[in-house]
């Protein structure tokens, strides 16, 4: 029954899984609102146009990972293999040039179609940051600083380090762009196919490569940061003091230029070796002429994403599930006084497990293996004598209570 299972590197995501999902979430838009990001949903799909142009037509994503279909109408259309384009788009098309700089925080799914492996999904959930309308250094350190600080609210950031180039202005890239195709076409031979195709379409991207003939014939290369101008040196420069004053460490890595075509000036990503060869947990870069490429008023931008499964592999153990109340029914006879004081208790706030049928002792092994950490035992004397017998299930110790005194009795659970 193939057509039962999951669509191969697609994950059915449920109770402990989707509580550390939703932790990544929760903490990270908290931090994140804390420096002023209000959150964004842009629609799951987009037109094929909104990422063939914006992402370049040689990037890995569009060469080789996206959804695209038609559709009835005859639209082509893009299940989103990444959120930046789409904010992009949502900026441009609701006319929010005026009203920079703004802030958006994102989260959702994402869909590419690449190898399934452990960390790495055809559908898989990402947060992200986008900052746009600040062209100053300041913009790259606060939203790093906002990377770094969130990885460090989901405790996580002690097997992370923060790796950083800078891709420097148009002048630089073209420059430098010469050499490397130079010193590429040298090497041609030992290059794989597609870095010979991309010697011409885009020489940078070469040195992306993870093929291993590739890394060795890009062995010694000439460096991006030998070629950059003074400006883009100075912005790198203001990046990494403004990193340094707030404490936060990085180390260079010149052979990180990232997959896409839209970035300008830094590049960064949080890297782990905790989880093997997927060790990308957040990666960004800011994308100076993203929004002008799209079609848009230009507008500097910068910001980053990063992948929900890998950061909640990560995660320390998380705190358990709310214990619940068990309300348990003596008897048959009890169990429509018992329905009533569940739901009262809910109504109040508690958390309440009420099993459905079977007699005390089958109830009481309900209790605790949803691990309740109270039972509220109704009898028929209960019942008659308007009290709740209260036992608390880890010490045993058990008491008498007025039914009109319950809920003040059990507030320490709410
Ligand atoms: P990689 O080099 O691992 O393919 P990438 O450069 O394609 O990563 P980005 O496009 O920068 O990744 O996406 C940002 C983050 O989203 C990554 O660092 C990673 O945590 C997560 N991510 C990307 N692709 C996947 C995937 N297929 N499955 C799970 N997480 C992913
Ligand atoms: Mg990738």
């Amino acid at each position: 029954m193939s057509s039962l299972q999951p669509v191969r590197g697609t994950h059915d995501l449920m109770f402990d899984d989707m509580r550390r999902h939703r932790l990544v979430e929760a903490t990270a838009f908290e931090v994140a609102s804390r420096y002023g990001y209000g959150e964004i949903a842009t629609p799951v799909f987009e037109f094929t146009e909104v990422f063939t142009r914006t992402l370049g037509d040689t990037s890995d994503i569009v060469t080789k990972e996206m959804y695209t279909f038609e559709t009835k109408g005859g639209e082509r259309i893009t299940l989103r293999p990444e959120g930046t384009a789409g904010v992009a788009r949502a900026f441009i098309s609701g006319g929010l040039a005026q009203q920079v700089p703004l802030k958006f925080f994102y989260r959702g799914p994402m869909f590419r179609h690449e190898r399934p492996q452990k960390g790495r999904q055809r559908q898989f959930h990402q947060i992200g940051a986008e900052l746009l309308g600040v062209p100053g250094p300041q913009a790259d350190v606060e939203v790093i600083a906002l990377a770094a600080h969130i990885l460090k609210e989901l405790k996580v950031a002690g097997t992370i380090t923060l790796q950083l180039n800078s891709l420097g202005d148009a002048e630089s890239r073209a420059a430098y762009r010469d050499v490397l195709v130079k010193f590429l076409s040298a090497r041609r031979d030992k290059l794989s196919a597609e870095s010979q195709e991309r010697l011409e379409r885009n020489p940078l991207r070469v040195l992306d490569s993870k093929d291993p003939a590739d890394k060795a014939a890009i062995e010694g290369a000439p460096k991006y940061s030998d070629h950059l101008n003074q400006t883009s040196q100075d912005f790198f420069k203001a990046v990494q003091d403004g990193l340094s004053a707030l404490g936060i460490s990085f180390v260079l890595n010149p052979a990180l230029v990232r997959g896409l075509d839209y970035y300008s000036h830094t590049a960064f990503e949080f890297v782990t070796d905790a989880l093997g060869a997927q060790g990308t947990v957040l990666a960004g870069g800011r994308y100076d002429g993203l929004v002008k490429d799209m079609g848009g008023p230009p507008t500097p931008g910068i910001g980053w994403a990063a992948g929900i499964e890998r950061l909640s592999m990560l995660l320390p153990e998380i705190a358990p599930a709310k214990r619940p109340l068990a309300v348990i029914p003596v008897g048959a006879t009890e169990e429509k006084v018992a329905e009533l004081l569940a739901n009262e208790l809910r109504q109040a706030g508690f958390t309440v497990d009420l099993g459905y049928g079977g007699n005390m002792g089958k109830r009481m092994k309900r209790a605790n293996k949803v691990a309740a950490v109270v039972a509220l035992i109704l009898g028929e004397d209960e019942v008659k004598g308007n009290v709740v017998t209260v036992r608390d299930l880890d010490s045993g110790n058990q008491a008498t209570v007025a039914r009109d005194a319950l809920v003040n009795h059990l507030a320490a659970y709410l």
